[in-house]
């Protein structure tokens, strides 16, 4: 089964199926909803459908040969309008790493989308001249004689050059289909908003994203209920950490650990640093990472882990389980939850990691097991 039948969101599927089969589509359709649930993949999927020559109740057939060009999306036909850096860029001219992130990661956000743009630290919107160019593309014939979609990516960058929409959404030239999609619908010009249909997708399910992780992307299964769990129901920050491009922490709790265990106030300055100057929303996702990494290390008796938590950082989950009384670790959980809310208001988290990496190294030395110590 594909991604594109199966986006992880089964109750849009349903209402799309619904609208299709009823030949009730219209021209212009807002998708929105949280970040990471899944809209874009939705639009493609629709945008399959609306491209299919052989539909089957509306709904693409995915065997015909648009069917085959839509779901790599190189379909003539199947035009983009995406936030881009610089004025005088064109979307045609970033199709190539477009292409990539959509096969990469369609649940991107637009910081992950200027990585793969290669614009990391740019401003990015939709401009005026992108806009001209792709509604000419639109007014031209059908590459195909069948119908045209443009899809626009954070329909929220449209701002004020929306304008230059309304007219093609109010009065569309034969079979063409908007799809917009936005995390940020109240950004949406209201004149545009009133004019599209809308559809809702809500934070996805998190048995969808592992589910996604495992037979879409192939993620080890080991590995994939923690990334799922650490994903807070958003599917693009499970990809990018399964792919490594956001913070691996993995790798930060066992430095932050090792430098617990050795005692050494340097190397926790150090991490706190690091640490304390990552997003805001990176470092609250770290915090719930690390509670859920200490529960294991309580329930590391054998046969005793919960299967929602399995044990990663094998090895150094069982140390710490056998060289610390279990006591040592229920401070360390309220420290978490507690920085955890703290994170957005404070100004300076370098320091509030660090005064919590202090607190957690002296409370694991008052409850080391004594005789391991001897
Ligand atoms: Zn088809």
């Amino acid at each position: 089964m594909s991604l594109l039948d199966h986006f992880g969101q089964p109750a849009v599927r349903q209402q799309l199926d619904t609208i299709l089969s009823g030949g009730r589509l219209p021209h212009a359709i807002l998708m929105y909803g949280e970040p990471g649930s899944g809209i874009l993949p939705g639009a493609l999927s629709l945008a399959n459908d609306i491209l299919c020559t052989s539909p089957v109740n509306g709904k693409a057939c995915r065997h015909c040969p648009s069917c085959n060009r839509a779901s790599k999306n190189i379909h003539p036909d199947l035009h983009f309008l995406i936030p881009l850096a610089g004025s005088k860029s064109l979307t045609e001219q970033y199709l190539e790493p477009w292409r990539e992130a959509l096969v990469k990661n369609p649940w991107m956000d637009v910081f992950q989308w200027t990585q793969y743009a290669e614009v990391e630290g740019k401003q990015v919107d939709i401009h005026k001249e992108d806009i001209q160019h792709v509604t000419g593309d639109l007014s031209l014939q059908a590459f195909e004689g069948g119908s045209k979609v443009l899809v626009i990516w954070m329909a929220q960058f449209l701002a004020k050059e929306g304008n230059r929409l309304l007219k093609m959404i109010e009065e569309p030239p034969e079979q063409t289909y908007y799809i917009l999609v936005t995390n940020q619908r109240e950004q949406v010009l209201p004149t545009i908003r009133s004019r599209c249909m809308q559809l809702y997708f809500p934070p996805m399910e998190q048995e969808e994203i592992l589910r996604l992780l495992v037979e879409e992307y192939k993620i080890d299964r080991n590995e994939a209920p923690l990334i799922a769990r650490q994903s807070v129901q958003d599917m693009g920050r499970a990809l990018a950490v399964a792919h490594n491009t956001m913070m691996n922490f993995k790798d930060e709790m066992a430095a932050w650990f090792r430098a617990i265990i050795a005692r050494k106030g340097h190397d926790l300055a150090i991490w706190s640093n690091k640490m304390g100057s990552q997003e805001k929303e990176e470092q609250k996702q770290f915090a719930l990472y690390a509670i859920a990494f200490i529960r294991n290390i309580l329930w590391a008796i054998p046969g005793n882990a919960p299967a929602e938590y399995p044990v990663e950082g094998g090895e150094m989950i069982k140390y710490l389980h056998q060289h610390y009384q279990p006591d040592a670790w229920h401070p360390a959980i309220q420290g978490l939850q507690s920085a955890h809310e703290k994170i957005s208001r404070n100004a300076n988290t370098k320091l509030l990691w660090l005064a919590l990496s202090i607190s957690i190294k002296n409370q694991l030395a008052a409850y080391r097991l004594q005789h391991i110590n001897s």
